[in-house]
């Protein structure tokens, strides 16, 4: 069951002159699994998506904290919903900015070695950006291995973001809020659905505008206007957006 206030939003949105849904992948289409290779969007998730996008004036994408080419590759989306990786700043068009890649090698270097002293923690490298996971060490040693990571990132003139068991340095500035902002302008949207889970999201509710419709997914404080609790609620919120979009 969809909150009321959450229908009441989509209801009117959904007559909106030009659309744009826009949705993070890990924790909002896909539940969140301890391999992140792992992560597939629900089945009832992407065919909302894929309906909508066929939809007249109606554009959808996804964007997430992952590289683009992981994004296309786990999402499995065809070229009508448009990918978004690495926070913003890579789109299907190309990076936004250019990357330092020494300084990008020398952060790889630092947090391999720092993951190379607790179990469980690795490290994923991405064009522009990478990511200390430690969802799958003790608590003990994440929390030992975060705070190495914190303290050498001191030391770089990168971007520190934190997630949900994850810290990430990336050596251009960007975020999901200027990425809407990029795809609101680009498909001249008069409204923007965006649904997600995680800390890197609230840059992008904390764009949305008048009109448009933020909806974060699980528990922890937000900006968004409107909550849902799971994957499962997000499917049915978008197979909800698409049929009344539909008529
Ligand atoms: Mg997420």
């Amino acid at each position: 069951m969809l909150p009321a206030d959450l229908i009441a939003a989509l209801d009117t949105v959904a007559a909106t002159p030009r659309l744009l849904v826009t949705s993070d992948f890990d924790g909002t289409l896909s539940p969140i699994v301890n391999n992140p290779a792992d992560a597939r969007a629900l089945p009832a998730g992407s065919a909302a998506l894929l309906a909508l996008a066929d939809l007249p004036h109606t554009f959808v994408a996804l964007v997430s904290g992952r590289a683009l080419e992981v994004l296309r590759e786990l999402s499995g989306m065809p070229a009508s919903v448009h990918l978004v990786g690495s926070h913003g700043a890579e789109f299907d068009t190309g990076f936004t900015q250019t990357v330092d890649g020494a300084l990008l090698a020398q952060i790889v270097d630092s947090l391999t070695e720092i993951a190379s002293r607790y179990p469980g923690v690795n490290v994923e490298t991405k064009p522009a950006s990478v990511a200390l996971h430690v969802r799958n060490a003790s608590a003990d040693d994440g929390a030992a291995a975060l705070a190495a990571a914190r303290a050498a990132g001191t030391q770089w003139t990168a971007e520190a973001t934190e997630g949900k068991a994850v810290l990430e340095f990336a050596v251009i500035t960007t975020n999901k809020g200027s990425a809407i902002d990029v795809l609101r302008e680009r498909d001249d949207a008069t409204a923007v659905v965006f649904l997600g889970d995680d800390v890197t999201d609230e840059k992008a509710f904390a764009r949305l505008r008048d009109g448009d419709v933020g909806v974060k997914v699980g528990p922890g404080p937000s900006a968004a206007q409107y909550r849902i609790d799971s994957p499962e609620d997000v499917a049915e919120a978008l197979a909800y957006l698409a049929g009344r979009r539909a008529r």
